[in-house]
């Protein structure tokens, strides 16, 4: 488990924000969205679909989303 408030120490975020899933959109408390190295918020459910894909539809659904987000 990787300690979110260190990164937020550096960037300036509030820690006990609401974070919405970049993937289905839901809202939920900074603690329970998962950063990704491609820089998405995901919740659990989204993040474990996501990691369920191969590799190719992966890669595709992880560029539409950054698409969506930038
Ligand atoms: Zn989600």
């Amino acid at each position: 488990m990787k300690a979110y408030d260190e990164t937020l120490d550096h960037i300036g975020i509030v820690t006990h924000q609401i974070v919405s899933c970049d993937f289905c959109g839901a809202m939920f408390p900074w603690g329970q969205i998962h950063r990704t190295d491609d820089g998405l918020y995901l919740c659990s459910s989204c993040l474990r679909y996501l990691e369920s894909l191969s590799e190719p539809i992966k890669g595709s659904v992880t560029e539409f989303l950054i698409g969506n987000v930038l």
